[in-house]
């Protein structure tokens, strides 16, 4: 029996953010559980669906309701979590009901779940797609970045549905040192050449949760830029320093 709208577990609800899509104004829902165990994750209170203290679970009909009577002041909604493709069951039928209130939909991914993906681009239900490139697209560095085994390759099969969906989309990379450095951001940007925008996103340690990265400085603003400036004519990139 397919899920419904009702039993899509939703931890966390934000009315109205102005940082998860550049230039809208959106609500974010934060969706637990992660399949990901990023050292540096910076909502790493949501990876553990089972031990989360955002546990407890949110109304998705309240939210919807919310939804509607701010559909005039939010441009869209931004999906977030944890890893928002594990809850594609009762996540088609509520993004099916947030299109019916008007709203635009951004989906924030890590890219391991190429089929859901390209099940919520064909259905038309997500306006852009936000999709995590961890580190150098190869099975041992991304192992030191995610922290359990990931075979790249659904990695790249996710980018290449993106590149090709026509969908407005960035990838971004958290460059945290050790884990990316300024040649993996050179290969990196390599296999994402035909992409909309490559987005640089600056380390903050305060946001991570295992040693030693607690405590591990970033690169800093200047270190960025350059790195920027090395792949500008790879693809289209843009810096957040913040
Ligand atoms: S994929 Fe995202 S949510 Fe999952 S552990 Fe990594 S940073 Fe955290």
């Amino acid at each position: 029996m397919p899920s419904t709208v009702n039993e899509l577990e939703i931890s966390g609800f934000l009315e109205t953010s102005f940082i998860d899509w550049d230039g809208l104004i959106t609500s974010v829902i934060y969706l637990p559980g992660c399949n990901l165990r990023c050292p540096f994750c910076h909502n790493h209170e949501l990876i553990f669906s089972d031990k989360s203290p955002k546990k407890m679970k949110i109304d998705s009909q309240l939210v919807l309701n919310h939804l509607s009577e701010k559909k005039d002041w939010v441009d869209g909604l931004t999906v977030t979590g944890g890893e928002p493709t594990f809850h594609m069951g009762a996540l088609v039928p509520f993004l099916e009901e947030v299109k019916k209130i008007g709203l635009k939909v951004k989906l924030d991914t890590n890219g391991s779940n190429p089929f859901v993906i390209q099940k919520l681009i064909d259905l038309k239900l997500v306006d852009y797609v936000a999709m995590d490139i961890k580190s150098r697209l190869s099975d041992e560095k991304y192992h030191a970045a995610v922290g359990v085994n990931l075979s790249v390759d659904k990695i790249k099969e996710s980018i290449k549905i993106i590149i090709d969906s026509g969908v407005d989309h960035e990838f971004r990379t958290t460059v945290v040192p050790t884990l990316v450095s300024s040649s993996d951001v050179v290969s990196i940007a390599k296999d994402l050449i035909g992409c909309k925008l490559y987005v640089l996103q600056k380390f903050h340690n305060e946001n991570a949760w295992k040693e030693p990265f607690t405590t591990m400085a970033s690169y800093d603003d200047e270190g960025m830029k350059v790195m920027g400036g090395s792949i500008s004519d790879v693809v289209p990139v843009k810096l957040r320093l913040r």
